[in-house]
């Protein structure tokens, strides 16, 4: 067992050293060896603000984004969904709640998770955005408002993959997928990521076929497309976005 100060760090360091040296644990942000999400990661998370998304497409809703999809974020967005990192969704869960908060400062909400397809949900395990929903309600409740999840979208038929496809070509793949129940008074529709914003406007179409008259989107990230350098960076596969946006 490996014990304090024998790697010359102090003794609130030798439970990350522990992790490391036995488990291989890591920061699933930035891969420092330690359990959860490392001190670097959350204060680099927390020096930017919530901001409104655009997207030039037609149908899609008013929005807002917690941060940029680029860095760490992007590293734990990708962890908790794809290798059930738990320990991202309390910091995930409040950025969702502070994109909701931008949205919609005050009232009752009603947050819709956008669906996984069943195919996902059964490869990973879990419904990552409706957990992270849940954390973003809990959040907000403590705040004091009344804010409930309710999985109220569902596809209809299966989904081409996407990684390939540009906003068009997504939008017509999407287009008519998701199915909704009604709901009563203000919606956010919630999700991960906003890449061309395909998936919000879908998701808003459906619910607005059945009744809803106040749908808005917030997710925890968003691509933008910059001047100069970060313009060619967005606009390469890196920043392509994830396959079922
Ligand atoms: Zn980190």
């Amino acid at each position: 067992m490996a014990r304090p100060g024998v790697h010359g760090r102090g003794v609130t360091n030798w439970r990350d050293t522990a992790a490391d040296l036995l488990l291989g644990a890591t920061c699933p942000g930035c891969g420092t060896p330690g359990w959860g999400i490392c001190t670097g990661c959350r204060t680099a998370l927390g020096t930017t603000a919530a901001f409104e998304v655009s997207r030039s497409l037609e149908g899609f809703p008013r929005a807002s984004a917690a941060r940029v999809y680029e860095g760490q974020l992007r590293r734990l967005i990708a962890a908790h969904k794809e290798r059930h990192a738990r320990d991202a969704t309390s910091v995930l869960g409040a950025l969702l709640a502070e994109a909701v908060a931008h949205r919609r400062p005050e009232g009752p909400l009603t947050l819709v998770p956008v669906p996984s397809s069943r195919s996902a949900v059964r490869e990973r395990g879990y419904d990552s955005v409706q957990v992270l929903a849940v954390s973003a309600a809990r959040r907000l409740s403590r705040d004091g408002r009344p804010v409930a999840v309710v999985p109220a979208l569902r596809h209809v038929r299966r989904i081409a993959d996407q990684a390939s496809l540009d906003t068009a070509a997504r939008w017509a793949n999407l287009r008519g997928a998701m199915v909704a129940r009604p709901l009563r008074g203000p919606v956010v529709v919630v999700d991960d990521v906003c890449t061309t914003g395909a998936t919000l406007a879908e998701a808003c179409r459906a619910l607005t076929a059945v009744g809803a008259h106040d749908s808005d989107a917030a997710t925890i990230s968003a691509t933008v497309l910059r001047r100069g350098r970060q313009t060619q960076r967005s606009a390469g596969p890196a920043t392509a976005g994830p396959a079922d946006l």
